[in-house]
């Protein structure tokens, strides 16, 4: 089953649950408009090649589309689908006037230098300009991209429009009108989540053992931001491999020794992690998740999780910073096997929020400081926790389905109002 298959299977599964009206199910199984662009770049070398740009506006029924673009070789249209699909009902969960957007560039980042990476996103914008502006579709950061593409976005953009129009984009640098707070606030708001959860369990943080999968800018900060809220992170991975230390490692240390190691799992050495003695040690990413641990955290890319390793997952939760890591087939397994599963839609949901922000912020051309994103952050994660966690009991059904269930009733009643606009 394709990704985006398995979003749509997610949309109709809870839809049976809820007794969602077809009218509103059909609407929100097709995207709006979907965009390819062929986009040429001229190498360093002063060869010519065209690579594929994607763009996918699933629904703005509940305002501007938003969603994230990303810089990855495998980026195709049933990815961008998914994702897009999975942006609307992540904006609905949490409450934001947002529809729901994503797009993607088919290239491995590593490859070009920053000169291509410029001209490639500057055509990209060039490309899609008549069908993104603040009020109608707003990118963002995603896998391999940052504040600096974005920054090459809202310039580009503003160029276009001969003034100042930085609010096409988020997720931008803070001295060019981005929001404080936004470069680590999925992860900021994936803490929150798990500190909810946590409380319902009372459990407490230090005695929680935490995987991480993925080193990238969610994992890392995840990484971090548990560590200082007094989490055990037992271990980390990026795409070369992991490392696991039994008592614990340090994230900071770990991203320092990345840096000029290349890989987490170069860094298990007595100099980079707090105690010494301790015995770190190399491990595969298959292994990874398969290690004994409380908290799993996925924070790579999509279909990480499926009927193959679900079965040896030994974690009691799984939480879903990333989008889509778990499939419908391996969800059945580990709800029969009791692991709970905090999905996507409602663990990543900070991003986009602090996102939301920064548009509100753009608008009115004045900026908040770093305690008052984190406090208005809060309240709109642990209020979209409390509205799941309310559905799962009403529905006695999993996390995920009460996170569908939530962002549903909400679309559900948007679409109703609009005469399924
Ligand atoms: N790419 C992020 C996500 O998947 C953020 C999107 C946004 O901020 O618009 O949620």
């Amino acid at each position: 089953m394709s990704f985006f298959e398995n979003t749509l299977k997610n949309i109709a599964e809870a839809a049976k649950i809820m007794k969602l009206d077809a009218k509103v199910e059909v609407v929100l199984q097709h995207p709006k408009r979907v965009l390819e662009v062929s986009i040429p770049v001229e190498r360093d070398n002063g060869q010519v090649e065209v690579v594929q740009g994607f763009r996918v506006q699933h629904n703005d029924a509940a305002g501007p589309y938003k969603g994230g673009v990303r810089f990855h070789e495998d980026v195709n249209m049933d990815e961008v689908k998914a994702l897009a699909t999975l942006m609307t009902l992540k904006c609905a969960v949490v409450n934001l006037p947002l529809g729901g957007a994503k797009g993607g560039i088919a290239i491995d980042p590593v490859a070009y230098s920053p000169k291509e990476l410029e001209q490639i996103t500057r055509r990209y914008v060039r490309l899609i300009e008549p069908f993104i502006g603040p009020e109608t579709d707003v990118p963002a950061p995603d896998v391999n991209t940052d504040a600096q593409v974005m920054a090459w976005i809202a310039d580009e953009y503003s160029k276009l429009k001969e003034k100042n129009m930085w609010g096409v984009v988020t997720g931008k640098p803070v001295s060019f009108g981005g929001s404080v707070g936004r470069d680590d606030a999925t992860s900021q708001g994936g803490m929150f989540i798990l500190d909810e959860l946590m409380r319902s369990f009372g459990k407490e943080a230090k005695n929680t053992r935490v995987v991480i999968q993925g080193f990238g800018n969610a994992g890392a900060n995840m990484a971090n931001i548990l560590y200082l809220n007094g989490y055990n992170i037992i271990a980390v991975s990026d795409s070369k491999g992991g490392l696991y230390c039994e008592h614990g490692l340090d994230p900071l240390a770990t991203m320092k020794c990345k840096v000029k190691s290349g890989s987490v799992a170069d860094c298990g050495g007595e100099e980079f992690q707090p105690k010494a003695g301790d015995s770190c040690k190399r491990v595969s990413n298959e292994e990874l998740l398969r290690l004994d641990c409380d908290v799993l955290v996925l924070a790579a890319l999509e279909n990480q999780i499926t009927e193959k390793n679900a079965n040896e997952v030994q974690a009691k939760i799984i939480f879903e910073l990333a989008n889509g890591p778990t499939t419908i087939e391996a969800d059945e397994i580990l709800a029969k096997r009791n692991i709970i599963v905090i999905p996507d839609i409602l663990a990543n949901a900070g991003g986009v929020t602090v996102s939301y922000f920064e548009m509100v912020q753009n608008k009115q051309n004045y900026y908040w400081d770093s305690q008052e994103v984190a406090d208005k952050l809060k309240k709109v994660m642990v209020a979209a926790w409390e509205n799941v966690a309310k559905n799962r009991e009403k529905y006695a059904c999993t996390y995920r389905q009460a996170a569908f269930i939530t962002a549903l009733y909400r679309l559900s009643d948007i679409l109703t109002l609009r005469g399924l606009s």
